[in-house]
């Protein structure tokens, strides 16, 4: 954020999710993905001339260097738009990867990944989620990897890996350490994706949409697949440590994003009851039940925002440790928000708001999984439930 106080940072970016931005969503609803991909290419390139790019970055590797409340609050303003993370080069899962790779690899690991990453030259993958395992609790991992020779030999099966179509590099959490403690035997490694015995088998269809690149959730296969061992990121066994680093800024770029969605949502559902007619004198907007429907949906999108930024300001000051249930507090309950206030929007558009005319269906399709990545509700539920019965011993 060189030379620009963060309030003009924050309208800059509003202007050009409100110009820019906003117009691209017709592509991505027509799933026209080649001339999507190179309309992205093209408002990519105004946001890095604009000295917008990568808010999540430190300025060294070419980012601005935001706060985590600061990003939460750019968050919100990029979640708007389905294609607002993309364009400003700080989409999932690139952007937790790019952090990782800054804190955990070595130099040259950053020169080979990490670099092209932040610019936005190369994708990349997460790969921990497998479909014979219980996500829910990842300290049990199907995948394995045996250093050799050495090189880290590779097998497993996972699947919902955002992004994988496209991607250059995945990062693997692979069980190396099969005698150690539960949450020490699974490690972080880079596999390039054109190794032999990679592969995507397939983009998952989600609801209906097998979507493209940035907006698909892969199969992906490792069969005796062979990387250098220097592509083992941090200690062998802390991969569970790690994915606690990526996650905590992440949540919180989540729930602002999906404080951005629910915005858009209600902004769509006000301007549709104001103009639309039920009889020759009133507008749905006269109805109660319509009205309460917009109360409730803006006091709980303020309630969440509110929830979301202490968190974020208690991150920046205490640190992740001190906001690990907070974290959980706001992961779940901003997301049932989200599903709540999607849900009043569409029934306030009635067939309209099934359709792919208006970016409401999108949303409602990508993002009931809210509620289930990075944790479904009950997990967070269950930690922060505990953590409150404990006073009472
Ligand atoms: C859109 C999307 C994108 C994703 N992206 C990625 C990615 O990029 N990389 C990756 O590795 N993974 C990714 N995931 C996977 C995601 O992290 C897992 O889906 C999640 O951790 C849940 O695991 P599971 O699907 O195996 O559900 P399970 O663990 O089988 O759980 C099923 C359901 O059981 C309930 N449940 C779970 N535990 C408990 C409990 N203790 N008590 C009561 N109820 C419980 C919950 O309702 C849960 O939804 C993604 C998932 C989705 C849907």
């Amino acid at each position: 954020m060189q030379n620009k106080s963060f309030s003009d940072f924050k309208s800059h970016a509003q202007d050009i999710v409100q110009t820019d931005i906003i117009e691209a969503e017709s592509l991505l609803l027509s799933h026209q993905w080649s001339q999507l991909q190179q309309t992205i290419e093209t408002i990519r390139q105004k946001i890095k001339q604009s000295g917008l790019w990568a808010p999540h970055l430190p300025q060294d590797i070419g980012g601005q260097g935001l706060t985590v409340s600061q990003l939460g609050e750019f968050s919100a303003i990029l979640g708007q738009s389905p294609l607002g993370h993309v364009c400003f080069g700080c989409q999932a899962p690139d952007a937790g990867n790019a952090e990782l790779l800054h804190l955990y690899a070595d130099d040259r690991i950053k020169k080979q990944f990490l670099i092209p990453l932040a610019s936005g030259a190369i994708r990349s993958c997460f790969a921990m989620t497998e479909p014979a395992m219980a996500g829910s609790n990842p300290t049990r991992l199907g995948a394995s990897a045996e250093l050799k020779d050495g090189h880290w030999h590779i097998n497993g099966h996972k699947w919902f890996t955002t992004g994988a179509d496209g991607a250059d590099f995945a990062i693997i959490m692979a069980v190396t350490e099969p005698k150690a403690a539960k949450h020490q035997q699974a490690s972080m490694i880079i596999v390039p994706t054109d190794t032999p015995g990679y592969s995507l088998v397939r983009n998952i269809s989600v609801m209906g949409s097998e979507g493209d690149g940035y907006f698909s959730h892969g199969e992906v296969k490792f069969t005796d697949v062979k990387v250098p061992q220097h592509n083992l990121l941090g200690q062998r066994g802390d991969g569970f440590l790690m994915a606690q680093q990526r996650l905590g800024p992440g949540r919180i770029q989540h729930c602002m994003r999906w404080i951005g969605i629910a915005r858009r949502c209600f902004d769509i559902m006000c301007r549709h009851v104001k103009q639309r007619h039920i009889t020759d004198t009133q507008t749905l907007a006269q109805q109660p039940v319509i009205q309460v429907k917009i109360a409730d949906s803006y006091a709980a999108i303020e309630a969440a925002q509110h929830l979301v930024q202490a968190t974020a300001e208690r991150i920046d000051k205490e640190g992740y440790a001190a906001a690990r249930h907070a974290i959980s507090m706001i992961k779940f309950h901003t997301a049932q928000m989200l599903q709540q206030v999607m849900n009043h929007a569409i029934q306030a558009l009635g067939g309209l708001g099934v359709t792919d005319d208006t970016v409401l269906s999108f949303f409602y399709r990508e993002e009931r999984a809210a509620r289930i990545y990075d944790g479904p509700d009950e997990v967070h539920q269950l930690s922060l439930a505990k953590q409150l019965l404990a006073k009472f011993d």
